[in-house]
């Protein structure tokens, strides 16, 4: 009889494991606190759109969704940054054919559910919240709407139940279980920039920033033609969210730091003062199962800070290594959680401290003439290079790399970086279609 399999939370990366182990037979329960998400509506400002690349698109296609999520989504190749002057400039995030995809989260999670539900051994069970997990058993209860609660037995149980997860709760009771949940000094709001007669009010194939030192607002395109806005501004202190609780000064504050996009939200104010302002934290905790029998993935073991654009795609990528230890030690679960826990904690913290650095490169760098020098000598590497000279953001976003490895060469190649930034002809050079020779002279290319 093939084994049975709790999961708990059918967010993202829950419905998409449920999917993969439901098609490698197991017996699959899913239990979800919220209502089923395919038969309710998303309260406004909290629909917020993912970026997905290369290590999520690996994992939608390992379950044969891909192409279904494909036509829900639009490519962005670049960043496009708008100035205080209202200027434009757009910066391109890899080679002509790279782009990272925006797709709604919710959207997603319909096609993730809709997909994993059409298995005929995986069970969804939504209003069912996690009350608590009998590690040992391994056990779990779950709380109804009506306040009964119930209990079930289970062969294996997973919590994909995100940051504040109820399995990971149980864990952090064990003896040597660590544990650090950090705040960051910025909250988010969505916003919304809408389609005019039906057509996009801005670039389509690009991710919008309004980099502002501590403050950022970023837009991602839609398919109807509009453009879900992410506000992130300081919790408290000058120009915090706790200042902005007046009409007027959100108004004045958006003509003095986001002009251009004050005249395309004309609603800005009700939706500012409608929408949640919400906190991003940061989890880390280690190990991540316990006597292989119960196990954390995606933001339940590994939540992080969204600057890089990877929780969700670090997320999918779990299931995608999850999938290449059962294909190594069958259905040696002990085997595959150790292996997994521990091959999978460097990669984690390694994405996590990298996401908290791009936050200072997307809200304050992106704009600074010598970080733009930088970004043409590090593009011009790449052509020269293709394979020895990769920059650390198509590193992550366009590879497999493992993410500590993105982080390690990262390191080498900043390094060679900053030495050529330092290079007063180093733009000649590279318009004069020298720089290969005169990298190879110098002895610059790591190895
Ligand atoms: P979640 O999506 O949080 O899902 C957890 C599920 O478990 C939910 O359905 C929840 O209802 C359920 N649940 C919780 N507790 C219980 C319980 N006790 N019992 C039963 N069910 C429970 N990532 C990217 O890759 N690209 C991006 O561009 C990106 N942008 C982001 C922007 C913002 C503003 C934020 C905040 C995050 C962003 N992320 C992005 C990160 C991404 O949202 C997360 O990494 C991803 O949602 C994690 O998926 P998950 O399934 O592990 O957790």
């Amino acid at each position: 009889m093939s084994q049975q399999v709790t999961i708990v939370g059918a967010g993202l990366v829950g419905a998409l494991f449920a999917a993969l182990l439901g098609k490698r037979g197991y017996q699959v329960h899913v239990y979800e606190r919220r209502s089923d998400l395919r038969k309710t509506t998303i309260s406004a400002g909290k629909s917020i759109n993912m970026a997905c690349s290369a290590r999520g698109w690996k994992a939608l296609d390992l379950v044969g969704v891909g192409d279904q999520v494909r036509k829900a989504a639009i490519a962005m190749k670049g960043r496009m940054i708008h100035g205080t002057d209202e200027s434009l400039t757009f910066q391109p995030y890899g080679k002509a054919d790279e782009a990272i995809y925006s797709i709604s989260r919710t959207g997603l999670n319909q096609i993730l559910i809709d997909h994993a539900d059409q298995y005929e051994n995986i069970h969804f069970h939504f209003d069912h919240k996690c009350v608590d997990i009998d590690l040992d058993t391994p056990s779990a209860s779950f709380e109804l709407p009506n306040k009964k609660v119930t209990h079930i037995k289970s062969d294996l149980i997973f919590g994909t139940d995100g940051a504040f997860s109820a399995v990971r709760s149980a864990m952090q009771k064990l003896k040597h279980f660590s544990f650090s949940q950090e705040y960051i000094s910025h909250d988010y709001k969505e916003l919304s920039i809408e389609a005019k007669a039906g057509t996009f009010q801005m670039e389509k194939h690009a991710l919008h920033i309004w980099p502002r030192g501590s403050h950022m607002l970023i837009a991602l395109p839609n398919p109807d033609g509009s453009f879900t806005c992410t506000l992130f501004l300081p919790y408290k202190g000058d120009h915090s969210f706790e200042k902005l609780n007046k009409e007027q000064k959100i108004q004045s504050f958006f003509k003095n730091k986001f002009p251009d996009a004050l005249k395309l939200i004309p609603n800005l104010t009700t939706l500012f003062c409608k929408n949640p302002t919400s906190p991003l934290v940061i989890i880390k905790c280690f190990p991540w199962s316990h006597k292989g029998k119960v196990a954390i993935l995606g933001d339940a073991s590994h939540a992080i800070v969204p600057f890089y654009g990877q929780g969700m795609n670090a997320g999918f990528e779990d299931v995608t290594i999850l999938d290449e230890l059962l294909d190594k030690h069958g259905g040696d679960w002990p085997t595959i959680l150790s292996a997994f826990e521990t091959k999978r904690k460097t990669d984690a913290d390694a994405i996590s401290d990298l996401a908290l650095k791009n936050f200072i490169e997307m809200r304050d760098l992106v704009g600074q003439a010598w970080f733009l020098k930088r970004k043409q000598i590090e593009h011009a590497l790449y052509e020269a290079f293709p394979d020895q000279f990769i920059p650390q953001y198509s590193m992550v976003s366009f590879t497999h790399t493992p993410y500590s490895d993105a982080v390690r060469r990262g390191i080498q190649q900043d390094l060679i970086l900053d030495r050529l930034a330092n290079d007063e002809d180093i733009l000649d050079i590279i318009a004069s279609g020298k720089l290969k020779t005169y990298i190879e002279t110098n002895n610059m290319i790591p190895k």
